[in-house]
């Protein structure tokens, strides 16, 4: 079980894709800079529970295209949990993970992933800079370039 913050319909976070995105709570990686330091409370926000997850993408069925997670790789059986349920709603579903290296129980349910923390002096996704990663992870390829139009945000 983990917590999250209201989800909320993204546009950019995935390429082509309309997300319904989930912050969850308890990130203990602690990005100098983070956009959004009270996730690091895993108190904070909501339990997300199977049964809740599921109303919700029952409620936005046919509006939303994928499942993205910010966070919640802390917490592998609840997460995988999720992304498997995700998949029975014929969703696709995606990752960002401000670590390097994610566990392969969990990228095995993942189409997209995001890798890499934030550091403000190279920036997110959309800086040619950044130390961050976003990869397709069916076919393999670094996906990162398609942030890099100035019209993508990423910081997480
Ligand atoms: S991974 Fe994201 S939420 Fe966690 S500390 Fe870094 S920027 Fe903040």
């Amino acid at each position: 079980m983990f917590n999250c913050t209201i989800p909320s319909i993204v546009f950019q976070e995935v390429p082509n894709q309309v997300s319904l995105c989930f912050c969850i709570t308890g990130c203990q990686i602690g990005c100098k800079g983070c956009h959004s330091p009270e996730l690091w409370q895993e108190t904070h926000g909501h339990p997300l529970t199977n049964q809740t997850f599921t109303d919700l993408l029952t409620q936005y069925q046919g509006l939303i295209t994928c499942v993205l997670f910010f966070g919640g790789e802390w917490a592998p059986l609840p997460l995988i949990e999720k992304l498997v349920i995700a998949k029975e709603h014929g969703l696709l579903t995606c990752l960002y993970s401000g670590e390097e290296v994610v566990a392969p129980q969990i990228i095995q349910h993942l189409n997209f992933l995001k890798t890499g923390s934030w550091q403000q002096e190279k920036g997110g996704l959309d800086n040619p800079k950044t130390n961050q990663k976003f990869i397709d992870v069916q076919t393999g390829k670094n996906l990162t370039h398609l942030f890099c139009s100035g019209e993508q945000h990423a910081a997480t």
